[in-house]
């Protein structure tokens, strides 16, 4: 057993475990569990300072899971876009490979609450998915998502990544992980050695609050770095853990010295059971118009949405943008409207 596996089978699973180390709130967690899954590893848990602070409303159940019905489980409509089931084919250059249920720390807001960690979002059966994305030269950008890519055993996932590769028009392959935050110590020598056989490889990760940047995290940020992948960042905006301009503006900053660029920050999506983190979008903007031009332009992501109805993703378009002829009415990042004359 390798020292990750044996930290996944140290993880606390149970609001019981839970207990023995903090004064939990009243009501049966357990009703939350039973339909969505929890764990949290002892990295993870060792981030917590208080309960209710920003690591533990990410990692630790709530009541309000249960209460949350009038949203739907799936308001993407990713299983409708499965030409096979956990393929999701939204894009047309694009495709999104469910290649794991499982993740290391169950995000209480996560967007594939519905089945992740459940045995009812399996993962798509790889000669199927394979077949697909050959067949269609269109697609060019494979993104390998879950549940965690990274908790597969290095094998599984190199051969994953070498029948890819052997599909010509696949230009580039995308990770989606969040084990550099929640499960540091899985950014192995041996796998950093794996990935790099594999290039163009991208890893998205997801870092949400300043403090899940630890020694550990950037630890196994800089191996990937170093192994020649390009280190992206998708963050949630989430109500109590970022909502702040400060906290996100330090989340972003802290981020490029790990090495990891900002690439999105998502409105959190209208899934069943994550009410209780969800920001007004004027309250995002206010966010974003805190970071844009008040810091560095790599530290400033994009703020999107992911259109209910599998509509796709737009952004939130940053300043406002008045036109009078051939003459821009722009406003900059201290509120000054300024004219600008476009060339004719
Ligand atoms: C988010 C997403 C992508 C990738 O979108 P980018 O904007 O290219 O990062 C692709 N397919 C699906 C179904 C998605 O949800
Ligand atoms: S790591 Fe990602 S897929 Fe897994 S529970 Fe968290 S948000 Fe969901």
């Amino acid at each position: 057993m390798e020292n990750w596996e044996k930290s996944l089978a140290d993880s606390v699973t149970s609001p019981d475990q839970l207990s023995g180390l903090f004064r939990l709130p009243e009501g049966p967690l357990s009703a939350v569990t039973g339909r969505y899954p929890m764990r949290i590893t002892p990295y993870y848990l060792g981030l917590i300072g208080a309960p209710g602070d920003a690591i533990w409303r990410q990692c630790v159940p709530d009541q309000a899971e249960l209460e949350d019905r009038r949203q739907s489980p799936d308001p993407l409509d990713e299983e409708r876009l499965s030409p096979v089931p956990g393929l999701i084919h939204r894009y047309p250059d694009r495709v999104v490979w469910i290649v794991s249920s499982a993740c290391a720390v169950y995000c209480r807001f996560c967007m594939r609450k519905r089945g992740v960690g459940c045995s009812d979002m399996a993962p798509a059966p790889r000669q199927e998915a394979l077949d697909y994305i050959a067949s269609r030269p269109q697609i060019r950008d494979v993104i390998l998502s879950g549940g965690d890519p990274l908790l597969l055993a290095d094998d599984a996932l190199d051969g994953i990544l070498a029948a890819l590769r052997k599909i010509p028009h696949v230009e580039i392959v995308r990770i989606g992980s969040r084990v550099p935050v929640t499960l540091p110590e899985r950014i192995t020598v041996k796998l950093a050695r794996m990935l790099k056989r594999h290039h163009p490889l991208y890893i998205n990760t997801h870092f949400n609050h300043p403090r899940e940047i630890t020694e550990q995290s950037a630890r196994a940020c800089a191996r990937l770095a170093d192994a020649g992948i390009v280190l992206g960042n998708q963050s949630v905006l989430l109500k109590g853990v970022n909502d702040d301009p400060l906290v996100m503006r330090n989340l972003m900053q802290r981020l490029l010295a790990i090495r990891v660029r900002p690439y999105y920050i998502h409105q959190m999506d209208l899934v069943q059971g994550t009410a209780h983190f969800r920001t007004k979008v004027a309250h995002g903007i206010a966010v974003m118009e805190g970071l844009r031009g008040h810091t560095s332009g790599l530290a400033t992501p994009h703020y999107m949405i992911d259109l209910p109805g599998g509509k796709g993703k737009v952004e939130i378009p940053p300043g406002r943008v008045l036109r009078e002829g051939s003459r821009l009415l722009l406003t900059n990042y201290l509120g000054e409207e300024i004219e600008y004359a476009d060339p004719p």
